[in-house]
């Protein structure tokens, strides 16, 4: 009975998406009624691979270093925008050891951060670190956080480390749409890999995709997302949206949960 609603949820997601929400028309309408939990699925589980050893990789000669493990690299690309004023300032994340971590004093100039360029497609490298937690964080109260593409789309970062949740909430999920082809999850306190290959959209005049965006996502070396379609907007409650939109900023989430933040490092894009 459980699995007939969700696949319902699912095929009325699909048919709202498909119907093509014109330009900057969003029909506030599709979330109404609705709970974040109509919009999850637990089942089936992905399966679970353990990564074999992995190099580091660093920057390819015509990458654009995102962040090098310094202060000045993360204020040199990164910033934090102010919801309401949509004013941009230096991110202030923290700095150690070559790595950032999330700062969650969203009232001192924590927050989520993005690029200050743009991007169209692209290809991505950057690698995260869960830091070891109680258990009593759970779900997705334990090392969320998301690389948002062209800031319309996540993927999800999570610890998915012996640690349930819906299956399209997985690390590696397009967030509320598709779950992850294999659970790669390093233990907490070790370093994953993200490869993200992004193909942007293309939209017809009208606001509708002319050409949708897909994704590729590698997590240590393991397939995840193979050129999966892209539904639409990331949407906590509700389905997916389609909103036209040109090139935009790779943004990292901080989720306002109190769980420790996670880490990132070595993170450099190519343009496709
Ligand atoms: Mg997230």
């Amino acid at each position: 009975m459980k699995k007939t609603i969700l696949l319902s949820f699912l095929a009325l997601s699909c048919g709202v998406v498909f119907a093509q929400q014109p330009q900057d028309v969003r029909n506030d309408k599709i979330g109404v009624g609705m709970t974040p939990t109509m919009s999850e699925y637990w089942s089936p589980k992905p399966k679970v691979v353990t990564p074999g050893n992995q190099a580091t990789a660093s920057a390819p000669s015509d990458a654009i270093v995102l962040f090098d493990g310094t202060e000045k690299s993360m204020t040199d690309n990164w910033v934090t925008v102010n919801m309401r004023t949509q004013e941009a300032a230096p991110a202030k994340w923290i700095v150690k050891d070559g790595a950032m971590t999330v700062n969650k004093d969203v009232r001192n100039g924590g927050g989520n951060i993005q690029t200050k360029e743009n991007f169209g497609s692209f290809q991505l490298h950057i690698e995260w670190c869960v830091p070891e937690m109680d258990a009593q964080f759970t779900s997705q109260i334990r090392g969320n956080s998301g690389v948002y593409l062209q800031n319309m789309y996540e993927v999800q970062i999570l610890d998915s480390y012996n640690n349930d949740t819906y299956v399209n909430g997985m690390a590696g999920s397009i967030y509320k749409q598709t779950p992850p082809l294999a659970n790669a999850m390093r233990k907490p306190g070790e370093w994953n890999v993200y490869d993200i290959i992004y193909n942007a959209p293309v939209f017809n005049a009208d606001g509708t995709y002319k050409v949708r965006p897909y994704v590729t996502v590698i997590q240590n070396g393991v397939v995840l997302q193979n050129h999966t379609e892209i539904l639409g907007t990331t949407e906590y409650i509700g389905f997916p949206q389609v909103r036209a939109h040109g090139d935009g900023p790779i943004l990292l989430q901080n989720h306002g949960d109190p769980s420790p933040g996670i880490s990132f490092r070595n993170i450099w894009i190519r343009r496709l």
